[in-house]
């Protein structure tokens, strides 16, 4: 499946499920065409320059920002195009470069405004994913990584991310879960009864949620670090595609965080 066949999958379902579900509507289709952008991102000079090097997917986002804020400020939500209009004239270059290294480098920046975080994480999200997809070829027949570190608390085997989304899989008598991760979209195995966040494994405070209203979708919580993590069921809806389908289901955010649960990574449109 090339790059763009994954974009085009993620509009196509960010289309239907917006056609079917009036409550999110507004953020599915503003997704759609988010996602269009990032797409034609990555194809604009062919992909084949995509993954010379981390510097130059730096400079080729540096050079996206101008015309992403402007695309924001047409077609992005009221408070996100106030946001992107003052971008333009606040944000020094110098600024928007070091912001993408620390999230290139893992690690997410707490001082950046939830707009800035927006920009670096959806202008990155097309090269990290690029950048995926190859070293997987690459390395295939390496040892993969479990994806967790010492203490048993979930990252990226390929980018040191945090997953977004996990995904429940039929697997004979039984179910798999993995996490997808929410810069490269990597996705990789993960234990059923492990808190992401914590690595807490006491099945009696790991409570999941559910809601008739979106069968396909658990609300994965821990008690422990009170942390939840949506999964996707793949056994109650095969067309599922977990990035769209999590943002599709932002009611449960809502009822999570009236519950006390912090997101374990907030998704791209910071929810
Ligand atoms: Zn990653
Ligand atoms: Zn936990």
């Amino acid at each position: 499946v090339t790059h763009a066949a994954r974009w085009d999958a993620r509009i196509a379902r960010a289309r239907e499920l917006a056609a079917r579900q009036p409550v999110a509507k507004p953020i599915l289709t503003f997704y759609a065409a988010l996602a269009e952008f990032q797409k034609n991102l990555l194809i604009s000079r062919g992909p084949d320059d995509v993954l010379e090097s981390a510097e130059s997917s730096t400079d080729r986002i540096i050079e996206a920002i101008p015309r992403f804020l402007e695309f924001l400020s047409r077609s992005a939500p009221a408070q996100l195009a106030a946001a992107a209009e003052m971008m333009r004239d606040d944000v020094a270059t110098t600024e928007w470069r070091e912001l993408i290294d620390r999230y290139g480098a893992g690690h997410e920046s707490t001082d950046a405004s939830p707009e800035m975080a927006f920009v670096v994480e959806a202008l990155l999200q097309p090269f990290a994913e690029a950048t995926a997809l190859a070293l997987k070829d690459s390395n295939r027949d390496d040892e993969p990584r479990d994806g967790a570190t010492s203490n048993r608390i979930a990252e990226c085997p390929l980018c040191s991310g945090k997953p977004v989304v996990g995904l429940l899989r039929e697997e004979g008598q039984s179910a798999r879960r993995s996490l997808i991760c929410a810069t490269c979209f990597t996705e990789w195995p993960w234990p059923r009864i492990v808190c992401p966040a914590c690595g807490h494994d006491v099945f009696e405070s790991l409570p999941v949620y559910q809601s008739e209203a979106f069968p396909a979708v658990r609300v994965e919580a821990c008690d422990a670090c009170k942390t939840y993590i949506k999964t996707i069921d793949l056994s109650k809806d095969p067309l599922a595609i977990a990035i769209v389908d999590e943002l599709a289901s932002v009611p449960l955010d809502l009822w999570a965080r009236e519950q006390g649960y912090t997101k374990v990574k907030a998704n791209i449109l910071r929810m």
